[in-house]
């Protein structure tokens, strides 16, 4: 793979790491290079339809890149989740597809309000490459989770039994685990992993107009057992607030990257056709189009870094941060590729080009981890919230400390990082 998305786009943010960032930086590289070599051995180009072979060919993806280490990110990378956003950004860069390849994605559920018992159970599997699923959204309407009506009765041996239809369910068959919200017996939210494998889940498949690298459809619950080791410790709406609020600026991080490679082969396409004498000058509609769009991914992705240290630092502006970059993330690549990709001609519009599948992928995006207009309004609906802030803040004015601290690096970049 000639194109180093590295330098191409990431380069300027390496004055927001702090010096410990810098050694992660170098981690950064690591992982593009990792990556890279996997999908040389493993590719997944648009030509290969979504299906068995395609999600065999990402879990193997996924495995061998936790086989390199990067999918436990306790590590040292830890230290930096800026690098963590970075590296979801190198993933949509290659493809959609692959956001899933790094991290823990939804098992950081697991990892931070697991059992002793379930973590044991599930930690070693995650950091293996085998992966967990989420299964919020019903009926009703995803936007909506308050009004779960999955929901758990008491069943014999100091169990639970789970029963109810959970619909638009991502990584389908590919998970091993599954993170499921009900209604607990006494009407709270509350989540617990379910084995895959049980035979008490049944799914049907239904084939998605984007976002099909994994399996997606409806998966019923059947009286499945629970026991009080499965279930995360903690009320389930605040462990669903908190964990999107670290997952969305990762979901904006992909997309943004997947905008970044269109953007990248719409100037090599217009430089190769300029230099080879097809158009003799670079129309001024379409350098407006590429001056805005590269503002645009950028200004985005700096909003997301700043969402994501935001909720590293669990800040209680975090949760706004995070709803409302992942929208603003994902609605700017969009539109962005919608733009560009007329800039290609015809052949951005082959159903078989990676353009054209990043288009529909990000369609999928604007529903997949939280609709737009429900993340925008409960980004609205916090800004005018006038019950007193729970906790101290860490800023004061409208602009967060930790924001401050971030953009006051860029007017002293640390250049020195390897
Ligand atoms: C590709 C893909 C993958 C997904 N993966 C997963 C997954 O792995 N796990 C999972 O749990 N879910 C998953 N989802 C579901 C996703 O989270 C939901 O689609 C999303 O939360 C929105 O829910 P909904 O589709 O039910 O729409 P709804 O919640 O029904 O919303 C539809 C529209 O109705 C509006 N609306 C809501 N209330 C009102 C009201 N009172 N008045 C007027 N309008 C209203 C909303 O704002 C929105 O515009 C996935 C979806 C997609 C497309």
């Amino acid at each position: 793979m000639t194109s180093d998305p590295i330098a191409q786009w990431l380069d300027p943010f390496r004055g927001l790491l702090d010096p410990n960032g810098r050694f992660a930086w170098s981690l950064l590289r690591e992982f593009a290079d990792d990556l890279d070599a996997t999908l040389e051995t493993c590719p997944v180009g648009p030509e290969l339809p979504p299906g068995a072979e395609r999600s065999r060919r990402l879990l193997r993806l996924r495995r061998e890149l936790a086989d390199r280490g990067h999918v436990d990110l306790t590590g040292a990378a830890r230290l930096a989740p800026l690098v963590r956003l970075f590296r979801q950004f190198l993933c949509g860069y290659r493809d959609i597809d692959l956001r899933d390849s790094a991290g823990l994605g939804h098992g950081e559920l697991i990892a931070r309000h697991g059992s002793t018992e379930c973590r044991r159970c599930w930690l070693p599997r995650l950091r293996a490459g085998d992966l967990a699923g989420i299964a919020i959204t019903e009926a009703h309407g995803g936007s909506r989770p308050a009004a779960t009506t999955t929901a758990a009765v008491p069943g014999p041996t100091n169990t639970l039994l789970v029963s109810g239809r959970k619909t638009w369910i991502s990584r389908l068959t590919e998970a091993a685990v599954f993170v499921v919200f009900f209604r607990a017996p006494d009407d709270r939210l509350a989540a617990a992993t379910v084995d895959a494998h049980r035979p008490e889940l049944h799914r049907q498949l239904i084939q998605p107009a984007g976002l099909a690298g994994w399996s997606w459809g409806f998966l019923d619950l059947d009286q499945v057992p629970v026991r009080s080791a499965d279930i995360l410790h903690g009320d389930g709406m605040t462990l669903l607030r908190e964990h999107f609020a670290g997952y969305r600026p990762l979901v904006a991080a992909t997309a943004l990257g997947a905008a970044a490679a269109v953007f990248d082969t719409v100037t090599d396409t217009l430089t190769a056709r300029q230099s080879a004498g097809d158009l003799p000058r670079l129309r001024d509609s379409a350098l407006v189009t590429l001056g805005r769009a590269h503002a645009q991914i950028n200004t985005a992705l700096l909003g997301a870094a700043i969402a994501t240290n935001l909720a590293d630092t669990r800040d209680p502006d975090a949760e706004l941060w995070g709803a409302a970059t992942k929208a603003h993330g994902v609605d700017t690549a969009h539109q962005a590729v919608a733009e560009l990709a007329l800039l290609l001609g015809a052949a951005g519009f082959r159903a078989d080009s990676q353009t054209a599948k990043t288009g529909r992928d990000l369609s999928g995006l604007r529903y997949a981890d939280g609709i737009h207009d429900n993340l925008y309004r409960a980004a609205g609906k916090r800004h005018t919230d006038t019950a007193p802030v729970p906790q101290p803040r860490t800023h004061s004015g409208n602009v967060p400390t930790a924001v401050r601290t971030e953009l006051s690096r860029f007017a002293c970049p640390a250049r020195t990082a390897p």
